[in-house]
């Protein structure tokens, strides 16, 4: 008798495939690291070795394009790999880091973007557990950005992060000029969006009533200033014939300008994060220095906010949800020196709980579909941000894959947590759903619980616009 030759690598056998615009019943076949067939009944003998995913989800590999993962330094060598695999943990398997300040990028490439994308590319080649590109950050120390960007482009960073507050961010005549030359250069341009004015004198004002703890964080932010910012961002990008991307939208009101300038025709997207969509407001009154802890920009919102988030990314007002991952630690960048809130580290880590939270909060909770959750975390961003080899299982892309049990339950420790953080925002949060096995390229890198990947396995993904 002859045997015909394996023509698989890998079968990942009897699970369902979710998809943006469908689920369905079927194997995924692999070979060399891509996906070359789905289907139902793939042959046993077709394969080299298979994997049982009977009453499991099948989904692509989530891909993270708001990370602030911080680089290899000498005194924490391991902090980049440790929390790209963190990320696969979760289900992972693409991220975007960005390489603003207090990411530990050095200060001789401030004044270059194209020289800091260099600096991260050199030092974080060989380190990464699963695939990573890299989101440059605009800044108004730079000497001349927007001359820099076909230079980004042709290292693959296309895209690229402006804020319009903080002592880096710009002003509104370098991010229209950005905008313009994005275009041609075939950057996304990404935009922090809070109105400087609005912020600094909201910070004046609590700090003038004494309320300089993180409650007063919170109140010298309100949604008002973050709509400004976002209007503004939008009437640049409108004026600049460029589309522009709008990061961490947290309420209502800047989900409506994005909206509207989206129902007018023009080319505005927007990304929310998992704590707008399961943490509220009331964390600022808790004792300091777990108030410290939610310190965040924009700020965690009132309860029906939230509710408004979830409906933005059901019903398609905003296009993806990422986690603005910040690795702060208690023990260090959040210690509670008696400092007053615009002295306290902003963000907080996320890397690791992405999925928990979307489909333990949304899909379980009934929030959104599964396939709408797909599209969210994985196949919208891969589109956006121009990685066309991820963010869906159909053949010809890599075999990024996560297998997800909905029928097994777990609470969100810090104790269960790989990432490089001390602590996690969802600490006690009991979520529907758990990672058994995550799959970069075809290979097993994760497997309930246990780490089976390589440092060095990921790689650096040039990017290209469509
Ligand atoms: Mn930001
Ligand atoms: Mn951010």
């Amino acid at each position: 008798m002859i045997v015909p030759a394996a023509r698989f690598d890998l079968v990942v056998r009897g699970g369902t495939v979710v998809r943006a615009d469908r689920s369905l019943a079927a194997d995924v076949a692999i070979a060399d690291g891509r996906i070359v067939t789905v289907e139902p009944g793939i042959p046993v003998a077709a394969a080299r070795s298979s994997i049982d995913a009977t009453g499991l989800l099948v989904l692509p590999g989530i891909v993270d394009v708001h990370t602030h993962t911080r680089i290899a330094s000498d005194e924490e060598p391991d902090r980049f790999f440790q929390d790209t695999r963190a990320a696969a943990f979760g289900g992972t398997t693409t991220l975007l880091a960005f390489d603003n300040p207090g990411t530990g990028i050095s200060d001789e490439v401030a004044g270059s973007a194209v020289a800091a994308a260099h600096e991260w590319l050199d030092r974080t080649r060989g380190d990464a557990a699963i695939d990573v590109g890299l989101s440059a950050v605009l800044t108004a120390q730079q000497d001349d950005p927007v001359a820099e960007l076909p230079a980004l482009a042709d290292l693959g960073v296309a895209s690229g992060k402006c804020f319009l507050v903080y002592d880096f961010g710009v002003d509104e005549a370098r991010l229209s000029a950005l905008l313009r030359a994005s275009v041609d250069a075939g950057l996304l341009i990404e935009v922090h969006g809070e109105d400087r004015e609005m912020l600094d004198a909201g910070i004046e004002a609590q700090l003038a009533v004494g309320q300089d703890g993180p409650l007063g964080h919170a109140l010298s932010r309100p949604p008002a200033c973050e709509a400004s910012g976002t209007r503004r961002a939008i009437a640049a990008a409108v004026a600049a014939r460029a589309p522009v991307y709008l990061v961490h939208v947290s309420c209502g009101s800047a989900t409506d300008e994005i909206a509207r300038a989206r129902r007018a025709g023009h080319r505005v997207y927007g990304e929310t994060c998992p704590h707008y969509l399961s943490l509220d407001e009331s964390r600022y009154t808790l004792p300091r220095a777990e108030a410290m802890c939610a310190v965040i920009s924009p700020p965690l919102r009132d309860s029906s906010e939230r509710d408004r988030m979830w409906r933005a990314v059901r019903d398609g007002e905003l296009d993806i949800i990422a986690t603005d991952h910040v690795p702060d630690r208690r023990s260090r960048e959040k210690q509670d020196l008696g400092q007053a809130f615009p002295d306290v580290s902003n963000g907080a880590p996320g890397v690791e709980t992405l999925l928990a939270v979307a489909y333990g909060v949304g899909v379980a909770g009934g929030r959104v579909s599964v396939e709408r959750l797909v599209d969210l975390l994985s196949t919208t961003p891969a589109r956006l941000f121009g990685i066309p080899a991820k963010g869906a299982v159909e053949p010809g892309r890599d075999a990024d894959l996560v297998l997800f049990d909905p029928a097994a339950r777990r609470t969100i420790r810090q104790v269960d947590l790989h990432h490089t953080s001390d602590f996690t925002p969802y600490e006690g949060l009991e979520v529907d759903g758990v990672v058994r096995q995550v799959l970069s390229r075809g290979r097993v890198i994760a497997k309930d619980g246990a780490w089976l990947g390589d440092r060095g396995h990921g790689r650096y993904v040039p990017r290209v616009l469509d």
